[in-house]
């Protein structure tokens, strides 16, 4: 983006941040998720990190909170309230920690951990022990007189037993109880719902009416007490408790944490626990307990550089759905993708998600331009939950599945929910079945990843698989292109050259035959030894391998008796790639684990699941993942769980871990 570009998006998020702010702050009543508007504030910092001329004292990155509603007498802070830096993930948040513990050239520092509650700051100021005023953030320098509306929340203290000027923050929330009390009676008087408890509750203290705030049952922790130091504290978590004897609430999840590990376990602990709190928290808070530090450590225009704010990753954000755009798979598979304007969910920045097919973008009512809810399943892949209907402005174009392959334009084929392409020299099939061939788990070629394999196949370097084979042809045209060098190639080539030599299950697997994923290559490699008796088998006899069912078995026939392939292979072997198993073939039927039935559970210490499930197949036993009557053998690692107890109810024998290291050595030995 040059600098002409980066002004004028820079102008747009300003002009939204500033929208969203109204709305959040003065109004209390937000139009997107906190979510979306990180997302855009993030950016904006992001731009004004790579263009810092374009800063300015009104940038939203330079400004706290937002103006001070009319109505309520302003209240100039005696020291700024400020806001916390944000961090979105425990690798942003470990930085961080890095950062402090460097600026204070220690090794670890202590940090009082704390809740992040959902609410809105409230600085409460007494003068000789009598409460004076209580008054919101506002824009960090002045704030609201909130005093009537504050002082019906029963648990703040009017008197203290404190000389001179006191002042106490905290953060005003309303309990999730008493939003779905409020909200049962709203549905009963008809009112719009309040969306949540933070709105809410800044609803309520910043309402002119103070009856209100009276009915909607607030409360408050306080969580900082303003010139500690000069109090006598040498530390912010003992200061705390100070306020707790004087009659504050405090909140019980504070705790002393020092280094990573002990940050780690309560940031997990609190994503766990946080549904169970009987409030809102949306993150921690990690404060650096020692005063003695602050100076060091300072503060920029917003923020105190001892703290800093760990957001939940939300299981759930709003997008704009851009686009859906069709990628063809090795198999000719066509699937419809999300593009979607980025937004960060669980921790990453998310561009694209799969749509599947056809029918999961109509059950999903989707269009393009439609505002879209996203998570991760299972924390990983990015999955579109639904559209946000109520959005649209009519301007969404409806969602038609397209006919044609997008690629080569082959007429598509239907099979189930699913469209093909069924044209074998489809380049973009091709390309896929060229990265599947050099993935790890399958010929495990390095340095041929993805990009790579993109980029050769563009320049016409390769085409299918057995040009891969051929690739040396082109090392002095490689070299040429601008990033390669002579031994980055040579690399690549000698990767190249020793997959030749691979065993035959890798080969199986990188064929990319429909139905045959790793372990079913290695099945049949063991099995058959070299791909010519695979490929002389009938129907019926590759169903009478365990595990091989009517749809696999023919699949792996109609590939072997397909022209195109045949040729592929034939040109592989010509080229001399090993078509043969390479694997322990002599399984001795005297082994202790020869036909035995085996389940693997616990962790390990000496391998990898991977590893010892290797082993045992290799000694003729049959690795399972579940146990049940039929099972001769549990290994049993450390914190075995329930695979352990069954065992025990079906009477299965159960070794540990020593154990089975022992009768591997005495098979080694030749004993068993
Ligand atoms: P912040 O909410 O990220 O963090 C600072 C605030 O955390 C403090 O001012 C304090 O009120 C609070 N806090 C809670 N527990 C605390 C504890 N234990 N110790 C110290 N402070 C604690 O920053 P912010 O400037 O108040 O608000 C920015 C956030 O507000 C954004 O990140 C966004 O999530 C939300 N927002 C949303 C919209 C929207 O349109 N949805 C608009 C503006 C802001």
């Amino acid at each position: 983006m040059d600098f002409n570009e980066a002004k004028i998006r820079h102008e747009e998020l300003v002009r939204i941040i500033e929208k969203y702010s109204y709305e959040y702050y003065v109004l209390d009543n937000p139009s997107v998720s906190d979510q979306e508007y990180d997302q855009k504030y993030e950016e904006l910092e992001n731009l004004e990190k790579e263009f810092p001329e374009l800063i300015t004292k009104t940038s939203p990155t330079q400004r706290i909170g937002n103006t001070v509603l009319e109505g309520f007498t302003k209240i100039k802070h005696a020291i700024p309230m400020m806001s916390l830096a944000d961090v979105f993930n425990e690798e942003e948040l470990l930085d961080w920690n890095e950062k402090v513990c460097k600026a204070l050239m220690v090794k670890d520092v202590e940090y009082s951990a704390e809740m992040k509650i959902d609410g809105l700051s409230l600085s409460v100021v007494y003068q000789d022990g009598i409460l004076q005023y209580c008054a919101t953030r506002g824009d960090g320098s002045v704030g609201e007189d909130v005093t009537s509306n504050a002082l019906t929340i029963p648990s703040i203290p009017t008197r203290i037993p404190l000389h001179g000027r006191v002042e106490v923050r905290g953060e005003v929330y309303m309990p999730k109880k008493s939003l779905e009390e409020l909200n049962k009676e709203r549905q009963l008087n008809n009112e719009p719902l309040l969306a949540n408890a933070r709105n809410a509750a800044a609803g309520s203290i910043r309402n002119l009416d103070s009856s209100v705030a009276k009915k909607r049952k607030l409360d408050a922790w306080f969580y900082y007490l303003e010139d500690a130091e000069k109090l006598g504290f040498k530390n912010h978590f003992d200061s705390i408790m100070y306020l707790k004897k004087l009659g504050f609430k405090v909140n019980p999840e504070m705790k002393v944490v020092k280094g990573k590990d002990e940050i780690v376990e309560y940031i997990k602990k609190y994503t766990l626990k946080r549904n169970e709190l009987p409030y809102d928290i949306d993150g921690i808070v990690l404060k650096v307990n020692d005063f003695s530090y602050y100076n060091t450590l300072g503060y920029t225009a917003k923020t105190p550089k001892w703290a800093i704010a760990y957001k939940f990753p939300p299981e759930e954000v709003v997008t704009k759905l851009l686009d859906i755009v069709y990628t063809v798979g090795r198999t000719g598979k066509i699937t419809p993708n999300a593009v979607l304007e980025p937004v960060r969910v669980s921790g990453s920045v998310v561009r694209r998600a799969t749509l599947h097919n056809e029918d999961f973008v109509k059950d999903k009512d989707l269009k393009i331009g439609d505002y879209v809810t996203l998570k991760k399943a299972g924390d990983i892949i990015p999955e579109v939950v639904n559209s946000l209907v109520s959005r649209r402005d009519g301007s969404e174009i409806p969602f038609k599945m397209i006919s044609n392959c997008p690629v080569c334009g082959s007429q598509l084929v239907k099979i189930d929910a699913m469209h093909f392409c069924l044209n074998k020299n489809c380049p973009s099939r091709n390309i896929e079945s060229l990265i599947h061939f050099c993935s790890k788990d399958c010929m495990d070629i390095d340095g041929m990843g993805e990009r790579v394999c993109e980029e050769f196949f563009a320049l016409g370097f390769i085409k299918d698989i057995p040009s891969l084979y051929n690739l040396k042809d082109y090392k002095e045209k490689i070299i040429e292109i601008d990033g390669w060098k002579e031994k980055s190639v040579t690399h690549i080539l000698n990767s190249i050259e020793n997959s030749k030599n691979n065993s035959l299950e890798k080969l199986l697997f990188g064929l990319g035959i429909k139905e045959v994923g790793s372990k079913m290559a290695k099945q049949l490699a063991k099995m058959f030894l070299d791909i010519d008796t695979i490929m002389s088998k009938s129907v019926e006899e590759l169903k009478a391998i365990n595990d091989v069912g009517e749809v696999c078995a023919n699949s792996i026939y109609n590939y072997f008796h397909d022209e195109h392939n045949i040729e592929i292979i034939n040109k592989l072997k010509e080229m001399g790639i090993n078509t043969k198993y390479l694997g322990n073939t002599n399984i001795s039927s005297n082994s202790y684990f020869f036909n035995k039935k085996v389940v693997l559970t616990g962790s390990l210490t000496n391998f990898t699941r991977t590893q010892a499930s290797e082993i045992l197949e290799n000694y003729g036993a049959k690795v399972s993942g579940s146990v049940s009557k039929a099972t001769d053998l549990v290994i049993a690692g450390e914190n075995a769980g329930s695979k352990l107890d069954k065992a025990k109810q079906f009477n299965v024998k159960i070794i540990s871990e020593e154990e089975f290291v022992k009768i591997l050595d005495e098979l080694q030995g030749g004993n068993l």
